[in-house]
């Protein structure tokens, strides 16, 4: 579910890509934001920029006019694309961001566009134990960081070490993971970040154990989420965070008697409530308004404001 952007021609580039030095990654106007986000609902980008590498991503920030948006997508599967699309620039980084190597005896470190799984399963090779929780989020590490994204009692602030990441004008920084301000859910970096690598550390564990715990954490997803569905995974936070006795979304959404609501094509997943699915035909227009409408009721019911996790970008058709 995790398709490149497709390279396309540049009719109806934006002016301002005149303003833009050579650049050696991939520039692809009016890609469908649908064709690479997992929901598979979202309309144009004016612009898509893959960087070949760091270098290259700095040259291309630098240069863009400060005037102009710019969104940072991952693997696209914590967002939900209007149907509009997004004006100005969207920076998704490649397989150029991809390696995970490992970088101490007890240390990893991932591209931004690695995938959680494969951070997982490289732990595991290397007998570290701590990072098996990333075998089911679906997610790039980029969006790990961002969204400080976890499960199954792990989460990205336990295990990160440090993030290289650029700021809008493209300079370097290096910092520290507890000068993130990372809590559930949610990372209080100050200003534009676009992360481009991340350290991480795990503990000396057993192998066949950590993998024994990944095919554990890997079935029971299975069972209880729609993992192969057009979905944006949890759509509400929690409202007690990651309290693990605390207020659950979905048993409030269950409460609210949303199990199965349809607008259109979208649905309140049957299987887990906290999860909306497009069965095909749905618009991020029918899903957005699925969500707000499973937000008035458990309002309704519970008297609890519950806080979307997915993050919703662009414009309305
Ligand atoms: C089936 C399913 C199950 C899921 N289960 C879980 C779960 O158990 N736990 C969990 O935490 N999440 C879960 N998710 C949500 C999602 O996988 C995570 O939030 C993931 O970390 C998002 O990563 P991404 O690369 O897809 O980011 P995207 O969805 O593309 O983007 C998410 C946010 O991160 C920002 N971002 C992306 N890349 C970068 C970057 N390089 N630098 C700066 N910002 C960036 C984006 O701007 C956006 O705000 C699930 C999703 C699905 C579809």
């Amino acid at each position: 579910m995790t398709p490149e952007a497709r390279p396309m021609d540049m009719t109806g580039a934006p002016d301002w890509l005149a303003a833009l030095p050579p650049l050696r990654g991939k520039l692809m106007a009016g890609v469908t934001l649908a064709d690479i986000c997992w929901f598979r609902v979202g309309g144009p980008a004016d612009l898509v920029f893959m960087p070949a590498d760091t270098d290259d991503l700095s040259t291309f920030l630098a240069a863009l006019p400060e005037e102009v948006p710019l969104t940072l997508l991952g693997a696209g599967s914590n967002v939900l694309v209007r149907d509009g699309g997004i004006r100005g620039a969207v920076i998704r980084l490649g397989a150029a961001f991809g390696a995970v190597t490992q970088t101490g005896d007890t240390e990893l470190t991932a591209g931004a566009a690695a995938l959680d799984v494969r951070v997982a399963r490289a732990a595991a090779d290397a007998a570290l134990s701590g990072l098996s929780f990333y075998r089911g989020i679906p997610g790039a590490i980029g969006g790990a960081v961002a969204m400080n994204a976890g499960a199954y009692g792990g989460e990205t602030g336990d295990v990160l070490v440090e993030v290289e990441w650029l700021n809008r004008q493209g300079e370097k920084h290096v910092s520290a993971a507890n000068q993130l301000d990372l809590s559930y859910r949610h990372n209080g970096h100050d200003g534009f970040a676009v992360y481009t690598s991340a350290r991480f550390k795990g503990v000396a564990g057993d192998k066949a154990k950590i993998i024994a715990e990944m095919e554990t954490i890997s079935e029971q997803r299975e069972d209880s989420q729609p993992v192969k569905a057009r979905t944006g995974g949890s759509t509400f936070k929690n409202p007690d965070g990651a309290d693990p006795d605390g207020l659950k979304a979905w048993k409030l959404i269950d409460a609210a008697g949303c199990r199965g609501l349809r607008v259109g094509d979208a649905q309140v997943s049957e299987q887990h409530c906290n999860f909306l699915i497009n069965h095909g035909m749905a618009r991020a227009a029918d899903l957005e308004a699925l969500g707000d409408m499973v937000c008035d009721r458990v309002r309704d019911n519970s008297g609890v404001q519950l806080q979307w996790e997915i993050k919703r970008l662009g414009e309305a058709a």
